[in-house]
């Protein structure tokens, strides 16, 4: 009997310990960066708001913006991630020409899909809020993430339902130049509110929302780099970015065929006089190791014209 009683007990804790282990052991199974090489993977999928038809993948843009009421919940839509390929980032490469240098011809980054969630970032918009054309060239704004980027990646996963949390940046360059594609070049990605771009020919923006300031974000390519540890605060200066973010930010940015007085930063665009990223940047430096990179239109900003409503 009493043989009997210790068997039972000794089963039971036997049976706690392996129940604790497969707790512990799931919980690690997917390391920091591990979801993000496939797209969705790690994320648990809020409920289902309301179902739409509209794919946030499709290459159209809308037409112009539908003012929402303050407060109103973006419905969730889920994303097909089996159907999301590099090729909705960035075109092939053609054949590098025989003059450029050795590095600019082999020079391949790691890329990885870490797409956002649907509430993340929007269509482009054909029109502006009153009307006028709003699809001016594009420019491309540089960022830091201030964070690691696997926690600004995991933000951009999160389901964001208000207007105010929802954020994103098109592309993020870790600190070993991986290059981690977050919104396609076609969508808007919500990277600088309240911001003006001054270029040769004026100032440009465009007004999405009446009740919002003007921003960029229509006609931008927003790109982050990931901050050092020692810049996780909001001092004015950090030790900086790695050469291999310098080289994969060039080997990007010369993909998009944006010329360089069409390059400008979030400190500059910024109305607000609040952002400072992406700090300690060596402007110069980058600007010459750019032009080592043949220009290219393989990341194609434009959206095409939406089909209804355009006369
Ligand atoms: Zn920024």
């Amino acid at each position: 009997m009493r043989r009997r009683v210790i068997g039972i007990i000794s089963l039971v804790i036997l049976s706690l310990t392996m129940l604790l282990l497969a707790i512990l052991l799931g919980s690690k199974r997917h390391p920091q960066l591990a979801g993000f090489e496939t797209p969705g993977a790690d994320v648990q999928p809020p409920r289902v708001l309301q179902v739409s038809m509209t794919s946030p993948l499709s290459k159209q843009c809308a037409l112009k913006p539908v003012v929402k009421r303050p407060g109103t919940k973006t419905p969730y839509i889920r994303i097909d991630a089996s159907q999301v390929t590099l090729s909705r980032f960035r075109q092939p490469s053609p054949e590098p020409p025989e003059t450029l240098s050795e590095t600019a011809r082999s020079y391949t980054p790691r890329e990885v899909i870490a797409l956002a969630d649907a509430s993340n970032f929007g269509d482009r918009y054909f029109l502006d809020a009153s009307g006028k054309p709003a699809l001016l060239n594009p420019i491309v704004v540089l960022h830091e993430t201030v964070g690691s980027a696997t926690s600004a990646l995991n933000l951009f996963r999160t389901y964001h339902p208000y207007d105010d949390d929802q954020v994103s940046y098109h592309t993020l360059i870790g600190r070993d130049g991986t290059v981690f594609y977050v919104v396609p070049p076609d969508k808007r990605a919500y990277g600088a509110g309240n911001s003006v771009f001054s270029g040769n020919s004026g100032t440009e923006a465009v007004r999405t929302n009446p009740q919002m300031p003007p921003s960029v974000n229509n006609f931008a390519y927003h790109i982050s780099l990931e901050t050092p540890a020692d810049g996780n605060n909001n001092r004015s200066t950090h030790s900086g970015y790695t050469f291999e973010q310098y080289q994969s930010l060039a080997w990007l940015v010369a993909k998009t065929g944006i010329p360089d007085d069409r390059v400008t930063t979030h400190r500059q665009v910024d109305r607000s006089r609040s952002r400072m990223d992406p700090r300690s940047f060596d402007t110069a430096w980058f600007i010459s190791l750019l032009n080592t990179f043949p220009r290219t239109n393989e990341i194609d900003l434009r959206c095409l014209p939406p089909t209804d409503g355009v006369s």
